[in-house]
């Protein structure tokens, strides 16, 4: 149990120093962490292994294993960040500090904000890497999730499925936002749960009953038309994914297709079409129904031929094809069944370029984040790329190609993000603004009444004059008092419309 070895051996060819490194890191956090224990009783070691073996078996390199390891270390057991520096360099420190960061954003259920912190979110950690191993720590916490108040559940839950799970989805890790999705649901929506996972299971016997004569008879045909070298599989659809479609089908289980689906895995594209070919002959697909994703490949890269068939007693089944290559990406990488329809959605597509977009600047100008610290150091950020999975590598790569399109430049445009601050208020939500906002500003969003009542401001903590700039992640509390009003001055001070829109009739109400 807990055993290095459990994650070396998931490895692809690890070299000596890689397995060193893990090992090393191995060792570390588990003395660091020998006397602490979870809410369940368990030695909290058991957590940070969860977490690093997670990413060892979603392609992450050993830094950022290492850093899974170390994730804890410095909030937890008051290890210094000097320490990790000297032990595992600074990369290492690099993507520690950040899971840490990351830690004090919280979601406290005020749906207005729930994407202005998923972008926060994004924009924190700085490194896709931070963002991967944070994911992993939140499925770890939600699967010992029963071991902590109900009250804390309830919030920690929502947040897995407002802020967690749609960040896997937009980084195409479709097997992570399902389980983290299920893994919250129960939490989030106990009746509703229950009454899909009921749903689920009549559909799912019913299914799975014809199952096996279904793959037999595939299997039959595709061997027929010369192709031998296949594999075949199934998944049923994730409980909370099929919550969502009933949603909006009006709750009628029979117009959902794709409660069960079978994947056919072959060796080449070629294969893909064939293997289409001699479903199509065996069962009459529905119209409409087919999509043909190899040659129009999904933003995020996703590959594969999907079709509907009518498959006699098993009534209708999904069918998707796809090499071995595509079917990894698939998993690790970039589809899932939500991000595609996401993208899909017409008026949702330049979100889904926006994310891609926020993930760039930490892969391309590496060297640019590490000159702007003074001392770039060239072997590090090559090891960084190096430790980037390949779909994400691929992933800005397409990026890049997108930026030259009319589209693109368009989103670009009106790139929220660039424009914007994420600040908080004391209870940790989330208030974007334009750049160069005030505290007046930010009173105005909160609420006019807090607006026409200011008499001060703290920024983290600290009074501050009310023209202040307020720069990203600043947490922000506004002093009122009834007597207080706007004066004319405010007027400049202020950026947005909203403000300047209160202001102004104040102001003409006194004269
Ligand atoms: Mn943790």
């Amino acid at each position: 149990m807990s055993d290095v070895k459990d994650i070396i051996n998931v490895l692809s060819k690890p070299s000596k120093e890689d397995v060193a490194f893990i090992t090393k890191a191995y060792t570390f956090a588990k003395n660091a962490h020998k006397d602490h224990f979870r809410k369940s009783g368990e030695l909290y070691f058991k957590h940070l292994f969860a977490t690093a073996k997670g990413l060892a078996e979603i392609g992450m390199g050993p830094t950022t294993i290492a850093a899974g390891f170390l994730h804890d270390t410095i909030e937890d057991v008051h290890v210094t960040p000097e320490d990790i520096r000297k032990k595992f360099g600074d990369e290492v420190l690099f993507l520690v500090e950040g899971v840490t960061k990351l830690g004090s954003l919280k979601y406290r259920g005020t749906k207005r904000h729930t994407e202005a912190l998923r972008k926060l979110f994004v924009a924190t950690s700085q490194d896709v890497r931070v963002v991967i191993i944070k994911l992993l720590d939140r499925r770890h916490n939600m699967q010992t999730l029963e071991y902590v108040s109900p009250q804390k559940r309830k919030r920690i839950a929502l947040e897995t499925l407002e802020i967690y799970a749609p960040i896997a989805d937009r980084l195409g890790i479709g097997r992570l936002k399902r389980e983290l999705e299920d893994l919250a649901f129960p939490y989030v929506y106990p009746q509703e749960y229950e009454e899909t996972r009921k749903l689920l299971e009549e559909a799912t016997r019913h299914a799975l009953k014809h199952l096996p004569k279904l793959l037999k008879q595939l299997q039959k045909a595709l061997v027929k038309d010369q192709l031998v070298r296949f594999r075949t599989e199934h998944r049923v659809k994730g409980l909370y994914s099929l919550y969502k479609k009933l949603e909006r089908k009006g709750s009628d289980i029979s117009k959902i297709h794709d409660i069960l689906a079978v994947r056919i895995i072959v060796t080449s594209e070629d294969d893909c079409y064939r293997a289409l070919g001699s479903v199509h002959r065996l069962w009459k697909p529905i119209p409409g129904k087919i999509k043909d994703y190899i040659a129009f490949p999904k933003p995020n890269g996703y590959r594969s031929l999907h079709t509907t068939v009518f498959a006699g007693q098993s009534g209708t089944v999904e069918i998707q094809i796809r090499t071995e290559d595509m079917h990894r990406r698939a998993q690790y990488g970039i589809a899932s069944h939500f991000s595609y329809k996401a993208v899909l959605s017409g008026g949702r597509r330049e979100s889904a370029f926006e994310w891609i977009r926020q993930l760039l600047p930490s892969l391309r100008p590496q060297q640019q984040r590490l000159s702007a610290k003074g001392a770039p150091k060239h072997k590090r950020s090559e090891s960084a790329l190096a430790d980037v999975p390949k779909w994400i590598k691929e992933m800005a790569e397409a990026q890049e190609e997108l930026e030259e399109s009319e589209h693109f430049l368009k989103a670009a445009k009106a790139d929220f993000f660039s424009h914007r601050v994420f600040v908080f208020t004391p209870h940790g939500d989330v208030i974007d603004l334009p750049i160069d906002a005030s505290p007046i500003d930010f009173a105005y969003n909160v609420h006019s009444d807090i607006g026409n009542h200011i008499s001060g401001a703290k920024v983290n903590g600290k009074l501050v004059s009310l023209d202040t700039k307020l720069t990203n992640g600043d947490i922000v509390e506004i002093v009122t008092k009834e007597s207080a009003m706007p004066s004319p001055k405010w007027l400049e001070m202020a950026k947005t419309t909203l403000a300047k829109r209160h202001i102004r009739s104040v102001l003409q109400q006194e004269r």
